[in-house]
């Protein structure tokens, strides 16, 4: 169980983060700079008035920081050096660990899919990410007409690729696991 407020929230986001939410002025510059803003249910400037009140349940459940996509461009814009987008990957991380409601759960099944895919070939493979996700994420069918054209065209191929070194991917994998990656 998430409780709804958490006093805390702006001090395990800096222990997480090294950010210091709490200097946040809502300039809004990080906002008006997001070029996902237009499908957030929160803007980052609001993300960080949140974290500032400790509305812990509703920013663990938010579709925000799973549609957010990592291009910091609002750490570039902040005029108080706070890097929103390593924020927004601390609340992802914590959201994980405490096991929230998240907003967008078909978004962290493609991220995991994909680390999957990674951790056994070494690199991405369209082929191996789209079997691992699509059946579970209960669209099977959905785009075959279009994958069967980039087949046709030479955009994916069939036979995945592996890198050399294997096991130095996975040593990787374990020092972020042990790391709380
Ligand atoms: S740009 Fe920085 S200071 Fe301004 S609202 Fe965003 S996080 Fe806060
Ligand atoms: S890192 Fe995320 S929140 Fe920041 S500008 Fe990019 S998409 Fe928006």
């Amino acid at each position: 169980m998430i409780n709804n407020i958490s006093p805390q929230l702006d001090k395990e986001l800096e222990r997480r983060t090294g950010q210091k939410v709490r200097d946040c002025y809502q300039c809004r510059k990080c906002s008006a700079g997001c070029p996902v803003a237009f499908a957030m249910d929160l803007l980052p400037h609001e993300v960080m008035k949140l974290v500032q009140y400790g509305l812990q349940e509703r920013l663990l459940g938010c579709s925000t920081v799973w549609l957010c996509a990592s291009c910091e461009t609002c750490s570039t814009r902040c005029p108080n050096d706070i890097d929103v987008a390593g924020v927004m990957d601390g609340l992802r991380q914590m959201a994980l660990e405490k096991g929230a409601a998240v907003g967008q759960p078909e978004i962290v099944l493609f991220h995991d899919s994909f680390l999957r895919g990674i951790k056994l070939l070494g690199r991405t493979n369209e082929t191996v990410l789209m079997g691992q996700y699509k059946p579970l994420s209960g669209r099977l069918l959905d785009d075959m007409g279009l994958a069967a054209v980039m087949m046709l065209k030479g955009k994916i191929k069939l036979l995945p690729r592996m890198v050399k070194d294997r096991k130095a991917v996975r040593r990787i994998f374990d020092a972020a696991g042990k790391s709380g990656g």
